[in-house]
């Protein structure tokens, strides 16, 4: 698969180039030159699903046999499609039940595989985490020793769950605690890139295509979950902040999946939903909400949902709808759904539900894109309830830290990064 720039003046680029380039020399993001057409899987798990895709993706730059244990061994939880409500059509697609809880993992453990595949020197990935992003990377690499990640978080502004997932791992996983904000962490890591002095830096961000691509596999597995009666009138709700994810269900349906409607759904950081209303794209400086790994003010892959549509808001509005919800009705959702359903979602996933309750279709499917536990302070208090952890989470609970102090200058993290 050869790879060109949304920017239109980078030359074009191998799967490898694109994987390890993070962004393309002219500011643009790669995207597939040219997207297979494949016949939707049904039936089989995710793993059938994900490596029937990746084939028709893939099959170009990895043999088969390579390509099957890559997929295999980063995809190995299950994805299910649960059907809440009495056979009204609509369902939760639950992304959560990967190492760390979030539908991060299946982006970043898939990537994490292809790399070492693709490795032919030493690397460290590098990369700054508010929460999600860091332990779902941390994860991915752990124990893939030819690689070493080192994550940058901001001391006391990162939750202890969320902290304790990536710093309780050791091995291959440094986690450094700066003085400062998500932001300074951010302009570190830009920095350490920018520069071009240390050796063997590796980006892991959400832009990877790495990431991207691997999204699509479970827009597959929903369908292929689906009875073939539930499959003719079917939308997909997808709660966004990046929209790395409805990119990539933006991408699955190019492919050949016959989604009608995606519903693009957001916390008040409605750039999109905007966007999708009023034709103009205007980013602006984020806002706290419940759903806080949706908090952003300039989506990264609008550049890429754009590229898909030829820049035409129009052509854009036939796939999707543009939906936003505030703070108030995340929390009353969170507590009619647990009351009526007797289901917990998280904030994020609430958005989700939201958007697809809103839809029309016979099918209607939100991705559940987190694990309640992981945001109890909010969801306790509404179900009036207690949310079980995961094991997984549990376990690092208990297990040490290791962590190093720093502060935010770039000046001390070169020095770690060279003196470690
Ligand atoms: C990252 C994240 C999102 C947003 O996904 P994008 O691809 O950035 O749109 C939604 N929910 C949760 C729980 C996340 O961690």
């Amino acid at each position: 698969m050869r790879f060109v720039s949304t920017a239109g003046k980078a030359p074009e680029a191998s799967l490898k180039e694109a994987l390890f380039a993070g962004p393309a020399p002219d500011g643009g993001l790669y995207v597939p030159e040219r997207l297979p057409t494949i016949a939707p899987p049904v039936g089989g798990s995710f793993g059938d699903t994900a490596f029937a895709v990746a084939r028709a993706l893939f099959s170009d730059d990895i043999t088969e046999d390579v390509l099957e244990p890559i997929v295999r061994e980063s995809l190995d939880f299950d994805l299910p499609l649960v059907p809440l409500g009495d056979g009204d059509g609509l369902h939760s697609l639950e992304l959560f039940h990967g190492p760390t809880h979030a539908f991060k993992d299946v982006g970043a453990r898939f990537m994490a595989r292809l790399m070492l595949h693709f490795l032919d020197r030493e690397a460290t990935v590098l990369v700054a985490t508010s929460g999600d992003t860091g332990s779902a990377v941390a994860h991915a690499f752990f124990g893939l020793d030819a690689i070493r990640v080192v994550v940058l978080f901001p001391r006391g502004k990162v939750s202890e769950l969320q902290r304790r997932l990536f710093t309780t791992l050791g091995g291959n996983v440094s986690s450094l605690s700066v003085d400062g904000t998500f932001d300074d962490c951010q302009r570190l890591v830009k920095q350490a890139f920018a520069e071009r002095d240390l050796q063997g830096l590796v980006s892991a961000n959400s832009i990877n295509v790495g990431r991207l691509l691997p999204q699509t596999f479970y827009y597959f597995h929903l369908y292929a979950q689906l009875d073939a009666s539930a499959r003719g009138s079917l939308d997909v709700c997808t709660p966004s902040g990046n929209f790395g994810n409805l990119t990539a269900g933006l991408m699955a349906k190019r492919m050949g999946l016959p989604i009608s409607q995606f519903i693009a759904a957001t916390n008040v950081n409605d750039i999109v939903p905007a966007y999708l209303k009023t034709g103009a794209f205007e980013p602006r400086p984020s806002i706290e909400t419940l759903s806080n790994a949706m908090d952003v003010g300039n989506p990264s892959n609008f550049a890429r949902m754009l590229w898909l549509y030829d820049g035409s808001v129009e052509a854009m509005r036939r796939d999707v709808v543009g939906r936003a919800y505030t703070d108030e009705q995340t929390r009353e959702t969170i507590q009619a759904v647990h009351r009526r359903l007797g289901y917990v979602l998280d904030p994020h996933s609430a958005i989700g539900y939201l958007g697809a309750s809103e839809s029309q279709a016979a099918t209607r499917v939100f991705l559940a894109t987190a694990h309640p536990a992981k945001f109890r302070e909010t969801v306790e208090p509404l179900i009036n309830d207690k949310v079980p952890l995961p094991p997984a989470i549990q376990e690092s609970a208990t297990r040490p830290e290791y962590v190093s102090a720093m502060s935010a200058d770039y000046k001390s993290l070169k020095e770690f990064l060279t003196s470690s």
